[in-house]
């Protein structure tokens, strides 16, 4: 996984599973340094990322732009073949 970005931790970040009544099953993350103890909910870790999620955005959008283009493709060609008739 990656590591802590606690300032003078730089330690591993592990994946643990809950065990807890209230939040059984649910995955977070934890770093193995005892001393910093940084503790983070993989959702809330995932929604933090900002970045990765605009990123995200911006492929879905050029997706949706290439599919466009195709149908309009589609359309001239469908219409061109009509007005020669
Ligand atoms: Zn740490």
């Amino acid at each position: 996984m990656s590591n802590c970005k606690r300032l003078r931790c730089n330690d591993v970040i592990k994946l643990f599973t809950s065990t807890k009544v209230g939040s059984y099953g649910l995955k977070f993350l934890k770093c193995q340094n005892v001393q910093c103890e940084k503790f983070m909910w993989l959702k809330d870790a995932i929604d933090a990322d900002e970045k990765a999620k605009e990123d995200e955005k911006k492929k879905v959008v050029q997706n949706v732009k290439i599919t466009f283009e195709m149908n309009i493709d589609d359309f001239i060609r469908d219409f061109k073949g009509k007005t020669t008739l």
